[in-house]
This record gives structure tokens, C-alpha cells and sequence, in this order.
């Protein structure tokens, strides 16, 4: 069992031929929404993946709220420990993107800002019957930090996407099992730049000092830089004809969290996580871009 414990969003996108500036109004060509956030599309990364996922957030009482429910349940994550406030909206993203592909993007946490400790220390027990806990950071550090707590003291294995990185925070939201950042939340956090293969290394090996006990460092197309008792590795991607790489992350964080529930084989389960990775990077969408088990399989054995 998988619990991912973080952000419901509803991502609005609209098409302009151009942006609007301040005190400007322009005709828009097309409006889509979207189900999104990090941690509901990890969520349905780890289901598609094969998984069984619990989800732990919050979404608001507006019209969104309930879709976003519809929508983690039909993806068979089960939303038992998903709270609905009252009065307040659920999170947004409002993506406007111009006929050049430049984007402009407001996001409103909306009841994502709301999951307190309390919240999750009403879950204790389904995270304590995990295997694995998987957190990002689009929902307020506290929440972060005793969802984290409770699983290591239950022995509850800690996956930490640590994205959107923060530039300060407390040295035990490193101290999980697993660190899986890109290229720039690496940068962030270790305060230098990981633009190299070296690079990652280097600041894997930081993050290790840092309170990690394993870090996986993913390099888009040059895939994973898994660092494991002392030692690195750099797993190579799959090679894919890509064609939208939006939520490749995700899609390696929900995957490697399902894979890594199975096995104690944590380079096996890179290797399944990248194979999900190149998947969603080969497809448009977020969540419409989630493989699943099988084809991550097939892909594993081409
Ligand atoms: P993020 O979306 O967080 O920046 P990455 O782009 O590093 O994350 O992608 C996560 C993983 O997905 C990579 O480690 C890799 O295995 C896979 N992946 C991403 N982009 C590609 C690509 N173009 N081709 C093959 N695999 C990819």
C-alpha cells in the first residue's frame, strides 16, 4: 500500500494568440481544465503503475471539488482521508499560454494551504499501514514534516519529491528514506548548480550528508542518477520519441513508489520509474499521460 500525502489541484488552461498585459482584455481561443497538482498526479502515476494509493489533502467547496474527488476515484485512489472545506476553493492553477508556447501562470493553493499536522495526524494509522509514503511540497511544510515523522516511526519507508524547493527549511525534511529531486530542485537545495552528470553526483553525495539515506537525481533524457549506500549509479533512460515532458517527474515519483513497495531492489525500481518517466514524456497531458503497469513492462523488457 502506497499513501501520497499532498496537493488536488485544478489546472485551467488558456489558449490566447497573446498575453494580456495589466488593465487589458483580450479574446482567448480555448479554455481546458485539467486535474492536476503533484501529489494527485502522483497518486495516479502509482495506480496506473499497479499500485494500491490512498490519498491524504484537501480540495475546497466550489464546483472543482467535487471533479477533482470524481476524477482520484475513477483513477481507483482512494480518497477516504481527503477533507472538503467549507468556504474555501480548492487549489488552481490558471495557465494562460500564448500562440508561441510562452506561458503565464497563477496558482491559487486554495484549500492545498489548508492541510495542517492535525490533518495528518488524523491519518496515523493508514500511514502506519503503508509501505511507502510519498510527499511533495505543495502543501505547507508542517503537514510535510509529520507526515514524515509518523512513517519513520512506524518504519514506513519515505519517498520526499522535494518540488516546489524551498531555499531554507528544517534539516529533518531531508532525513527520509529516498530524496528524488530534478536537475534544479538539486540545485536549490545543495545551493550549486547541477548541470552535469559530475554535478549530480556531487550534490547527490550533498544530500546524502544532508540527512538522505538514498537520492535519485533525475536527468530528463539522460535519466536517474541513483546514489545508494555510498555509491553511484547513473541509470540510463528509455529512449522515446517525446513530445510533452510535462509531469515525466511525477510519473517517475508515483511509479518508483509503487515499484519500491514491491521490492527492496531500489535500482530495479529506478529502472521501472524511469521506464514510467519516458512513458508520460512519449504522450500530451499530465494525469491522460500515466502508464500503466503493463506497458512500463513492456518497455522494461525491450
Ligand atoms: P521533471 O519533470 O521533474 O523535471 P525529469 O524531466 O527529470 O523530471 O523526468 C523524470 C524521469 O522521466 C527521468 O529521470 C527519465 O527517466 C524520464 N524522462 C523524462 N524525460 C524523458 C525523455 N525525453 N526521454 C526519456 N525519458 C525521459
Amino acid at each position: 500500500r502506497i499513501v501520497v500525502l499532498g496537493s488536488i489541484n485544478m489546472d485551467l488552461v488558456v489558449r490566447c494568440a497573446e498575453l494580456p498585459i495589466a488593465g487589458q482584455t483580450v479574446l482567448a481561443e480555448s479554455s481546458t481544465e485539467f486535474c492536476g497538482g503533484k501529489g494527485a498526479n502522483q497518486a495516479v502515476a502509482a495506480t496506473a503503475a499497479g499500485g494500491s494509493v490512498s490519498m491524504i489533502g484537501a480540495v475546497g467547496s466550489d464546483a472543482f471539488a467535487g471533479r477533482l474527488l470524481g476524477n482520484l476515484s475513477q483513477h481507483n485512489v482512494s480518497c477516504d482521508a481527503v477533507e472538503q472545506r467549507r468556504g474555501q476553493s480548492s487549489g488552481l492553477a490558471v495557465i494562460s499560454v500564448d500562440q508561441r508556447g510562452q506561458n503565464a501562470i497563477m496558482v491559487v493553493s486554495g484549500a492545498n494551504a489548508s492541510v495542517t499536522r492535525d490533518d495528518v495526524m488524523a491519518s496515523k494509522d493508514l500511514i502506519e499501514r503503508s509501505d511507502v509514503i510519498l510527499v511533495q511540497l505543495e502543501i505547507p511544510m508542517d503537514a510535510v514534516l509529520a507526515g514524515i515523522d509518523i512513517a519513520k516511526k512506524a518504519g514506513v519507508r519515505v519517498v520526499l519529491d522535494p518540488a516546489p524547493a524551498p531555499r531554507e527549511f528544517p534539516s529533518q525534511l531531508l532525513a527520509v528514506d529516498l530524496l528524488c529531486p530534478n536537475e534544479s530542485e538539486a540545485a536549490v537545495l545543495t545551493g550549486q548548480p547541477v548541470e552535469s552528470v559530475a554535478d549530480a553526483r556531487r550534490a547527490a553525495a550533498q544530500l546524502q550528508q544532508m540527512g538522505a539515506e538514498h537520492v535519485a537525481i533525475t536527468l530528463g533524457d539522460q535519466g536517474t542518477l541513483l546514489h545508494r549506500s555510498g555509491e553511484s549509479h547513473l541509470i540510463a533512460a528509455f529512449s522515446v520519441n517525446a513530445v510533452d515532458t510535462t509531469a515525466a517527474g511525477d510519473a517517475f515519483a508515483g511509479a518508483l513508489a509503487t515499484r519500491w513497495s514491491q521490492t527492496d531492489d531500489l535500482y530495479e525500481a529506478v529502472r521501472f520509474a524511469n521506464a514510467a518517466g519516458a512513458l508520460a514524456a512519449s504522450q500530451h497531458g499530465a494525469q491522460a499521460s500515466m502508464a500503466d503497469g503493463e506497458a512500463i513492462e513492456s518497455l522494461l523488457q525491450s
